[in-house]
């Protein structure tokens, strides 16, 4: 029998290409007409602290690179906590397992506060990379260690850099997920779709112009290098953030400890939260509850 790996994509039966792009796709819209308490829009705030896994995850054993991951949990979890406390907001933050592990007071803290702790793998792996059976493994596991630290069992995942295997959404369905956060059809909120058929899970879009990693990462073996100052990241945040309230819409935002927890970038987070604050319609909610009251009043 001929498979489709025989085959270049030029080759494929229409089935075949068919089948690829079907098999997790954007369905109806779950836009509310209006958000909670009447608001014009709806912020959601994640922090993914993927911390010293963004390292082992390339099976990197250097101290050096570990200690910037370090960082994410030492600096940057503080000045975000209390930053969010100092305006009474509640977040998202996704944690890989082995974070969880690392930190469980971290991730305990934060629940207490009333933040959301969600599911971002076991090490920060690709799920693209995986056989579908560890995906599984992993993802179920993930979500296990995440509720014995925390005493909550998560509802939303958001994959680690955002990848996404053919099998991740339908892992997913089997957990009983009331969302995902790592996929980028839409602007707004929509039902995620498995081989065309409606799946009840709620995709709450990413965007790479809404991550702060695209802006401040580094790696001084390569080119990558934060070109971009936190003054202009600032303005393509407020940008992005005026468009969702013109619309009506969900300004989603994904950060990171180690690179938002800095001193010349947090204060670009308070500036941004003091701007949408001078908002009068303006909802701050977690993921969780976004994707809940979206299956609702959708
Ligand atoms: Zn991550």
């Amino acid at each position: 029998m001929v498979t489709k790996e025989d085959l270049l994509p030029w080759q494929w039966e229409d089935a075949t290409w068919r089948a690829i792009v079907d098999k997790a796709r954007a369905g109806r819209s779950l836009k509310p007409k209006v958000w909670q308490g009447g608001a014009k829009v709806a912020v959601a705030l994640s922090f993914d602290s993927d911390h010293e896994t963004g390292t082992l995850r390339e099976g990197e054993i250097s101290p050096g690179k570990l200690s910037q991951g370090q960082y994410g949990s030492r600096v940057g979890i503080p000045r975000i906590r209390n930053l969010l406390s100092k305006y009474d907001i509640k977040a998202s933050f996704f944690v890989p397992a082995v974070v969880a592990k690392l930190y469980p007071n971290e991730q305990r803290a934060l629940v207490d506060l009333g933040h959301e702790i969600g599911i971002h793998g076991w090490i920060h792996e690709r799920n693209s990379v995986l056989p579908p059976d560890s995906e599984r493994d992993l993802q179920f596991r993930a979500a296990d260690v995440l509720e014995q630290a925390c005493g909550v069992r998560p509802v939303g995942i958001r994959t680690p850099s955002w990848d996404f295997s053919q099998h991740t959404l339908s892992i997913s369905r089997e957990m009983g997920l009331l969302y995902d956060s790592s996929l980028m059809a839409d602007d707004e909120p929509y039902e995620l779709l498995e081989d065309g058929e409606p799946t009840g899970i709620v995709e709450l879009p990413v965007e790479w112009i809404r991550d702060d990693a695209v802006y401040f990462n580094m790696n001084r073996d390569t080119g990558l290098r934060p070109y971009t100052p936190p003054a202009s990241v600032l303005e393509i945040f407020k940008s992005e953030f005026d468009g969702a309230v013109r619309e009506g819409g969900l300004f989603l935002l994904t950060m990171h400890p180690h690179f938002i927890g800095h001193r010349s970038r947090i204060r670009l987070l308070e500036d941004l939260i003091d701007y949408m604050q001078g908002h009068p319609d303006i909802w701050f909610a977690t993921h969780a509850e976004i994707a809940q009251y979206c299956k609702d009043n959708a």
